[in-house]
Order: structure tokens, then sequence, then C-alpha cells
């Protein structure tokens, strides 16, 4: 199964993609609440069990966002030279990394941690000015630096600890994977990720065609995985879908459920809210509190005064 080209992400797509290839994705798509699982939107493979650890992935993320998305090299404690890019963790400097989970000299593997785009996401339902956004037709959730005010709520609801903060900047960032929306996928129809792993452990697709493919594996080779596809449901569904053979949990995918917290606090909110009567209501009662105080306060020195004379 081979990458899409850049033709044929137009075609995934459709005609939103094609406004997204152009740079043109809005915030088209900024509540979650609703949605049914969509197997159109555009996601990511990724195998474990095929990746050899080497890091081109990281290197070339980097490479292809370091302008857009104000990203910088990060030095090793033992690089005197400066040569080397060497994140420890996902950082303000950093949208995706590649982990080692050893569990025996035999048995180990590699895990690539980035922004899982979920279907129903915590980060957009909570942001307070729809800096991060989900665009509908291509599932994408991204981020606009220039609607952010920095409440960093987006970090907080996120169950994968994903975005994080430049705290080093003068001009500080949320900075997280955003497919390469406005870079790699406009140019070539892929993201950069998954056009440099040369043993083909990210594909770039369809989310239909990539939980068929995932099963597909899992049918083949049973032995060799866990039978289970990580973001087939979790949350509500995710569009970056992982294959491995340990379990997720050690791999540092969390057991979430099927269920999305944003559904639920957006239902919450949305019934509070339902045409005002709540703050409406609340306002009527702190006002009738308010007006009952002034009066007992204008009633009291007259009593006092009462009190006195006698
Ligand atoms: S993984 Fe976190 S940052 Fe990414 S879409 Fe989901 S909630 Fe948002
Ligand atoms: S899709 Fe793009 S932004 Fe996301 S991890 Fe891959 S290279 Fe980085
Ligand atoms: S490029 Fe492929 S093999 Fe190399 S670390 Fe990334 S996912 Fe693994």
């Amino acid at each position: 199964m081979k990458n899409p080209s850049r033709r044929q992400f137009l075609k995934l797509v459709g005609v939103g993609g094609a406004a997204l290839a152009a740079g043109a994705v809005g915030g088209s798509a900024v509540a979650s609440e609703g949605l049914k699982i969509n197997n159109d939107n555009v996601a990511m493979l990724y195998d474990a069990t095929r990746c050899v650890g080497c890091k081109a992935c990281m290197t070339t993320c980097k490479r292809v966002n370091l302008a857009s998305g104000s990203l910088a090299y990060e030095k090793a404690d033992f690089d005197a030279d400066g040569l080397w890019d060497a994140p420890a963790d996902l950082s303000g400097d950093t949208r995706t990394l590649i982990k080692l989970h050893k569990e025996s000299p035999t048995k180990w593997s590699y895990v690539k941690h980035s922004c899982m785009h979920c279907q129903k996401p915590s980060c957009v339902s909570v942001c307070p000015v729809s800096a991060m956004t989900r665009d509908a037709q291509s599932g994408i959730v991204s981020y606009d630096k220039n609607i952010c005010i920095g409440c960093r709520y987006c970090q907080i609801a996120c169950a994968f600890n994903i975005p994080r903060f430049q705290w080093d900047k003068a001009l500080p960032q949320i900075v997280k994977c955003d497919m390469c929306k406005s870079t790699e996928l406009p140019r070539t129809g892929t993201t950069g990720c998954a056009s440099v792993c040369p043993v083909d452990a990210i594909h770039f697709g369809k989310r239909g065609d990539l939980l068929l493919e995932a099963q597909r594996r899992l049918d083949a080779q049973p032995e060799k995985y866990v039978q289970y596809i990580y973001g087939a449901h979790e949350l509500g569904g995710l569009n970056h879908l992982c294959l491995a053979g340990v379990t997720f949990e050690k791999l540092g995918l969390p057991i979430v459920g099927d269920q999305p917290p944003a559904e639920f606090s957006e239902k919450i909110q949305h019934t509070i809210y339902k045409g005002f009567i709540a703050p409406i209501a609340l306002y009527g009662s702190l006002c009738y509190v308010a007006i009952r105080n002034m009066k007992q306060g204008a009633d009291k020195p007259a009593a006092d005064e009462k009190g006195d004379d006698a």
C-alpha cells in the first residue's frame, strides 16, 4: 500500500481538501458535539512492528515545519558541535517523537508520539477563542497562533498530553502536529513523516482505507500483533491509528475508552447555556439579592435611630 500522491490526496478530501491544499483552512468546525465517526477523513496509520527507530520522520517533521511552526533544533548536552537534533520529549520545538519501550533484551518496541487528530478533540472544545479548530472535511486539528491568547487550556484538556507551549520564546505558540497542512500536504499530497519512512511504518490516506489495511495486517500475521487497532474507537475515534506488538499502554498510549470528554462537557455547557435561560435566571437571582440587601441597608439606620431614642 503506497502513500497517496498529491492528486490522490485532493480526491481523498474533496472540495474541502482542495481548499486546504490551497492553504485556506478556516475554522470550519469549531465544536465537536454530535459528530459521528467519519471514515472519509484523512488519517495516518503508524505500525510500531515495522518501525526501526531511524527517526527520519522526526527530522523531516522538523525540517519541513521549522519556519511555519517557529521550531528550533534541540541540542544535546554531549553535542559540542551542535550537529544533532536531540529532543528528549515533545516540546515547544518538537511535534513528533520516536520513543523506545524496552520490556526485555528480546522484547521491545518503538512508538511514535504526535497529535492523534481526535474526531472529537478536547483541545478544540475547551479553546475559548477557537484558536484550535478541526476541519470538518479533512478532520485535521490545527492551531492558529494569531488567535491564541496563551491560556493553555488545550494542554490541560488533551488526554494524550500532546500540545506543548514555547515557554522560552518572546512570542510563544502552542506546538503540535497539524498533518503538515500548510507545508508538505499541499505540496506533495502526503505528510513529511509518511513520505520519508524507509520501512513503510507510517501510512497517510483515507481513514476507512487505513482501517481496512490495519485489519488486513492483523489477520495476515496474528502472532506479530496485539489484536487491536488503537484509535479505531478511542474517545470517539482518532485519525492517528496505531498497530503494535506490545500492549498500547506500555507504549504510553493510555486506555481512554470510547466516550469523548469533549462531547460530555459540550453537552453540559450547551444545556446550561441553551437560550441563555440559566445565565438570565442567575442574573435575575443576583439582582433580587442585591436589591433586597440594599433595602435592608436603607431600613437599618431608621431602626437603629428608633432604638437610640428609646
Ligand atoms: S490528541 Fe490532543 S491535541 Fe491532538 S486533537 Fe486530540 S485533544 Fe487535540
Ligand atoms: S504529519 Fe507532519 S507535522 Fe505531523 S508528525 Fe508528521 S511530519 Fe510532523
Ligand atoms: S521513519 Fe519510519 S522507521 Fe524511521 S523512526 Fe520514523 S516511523 Fe520508524
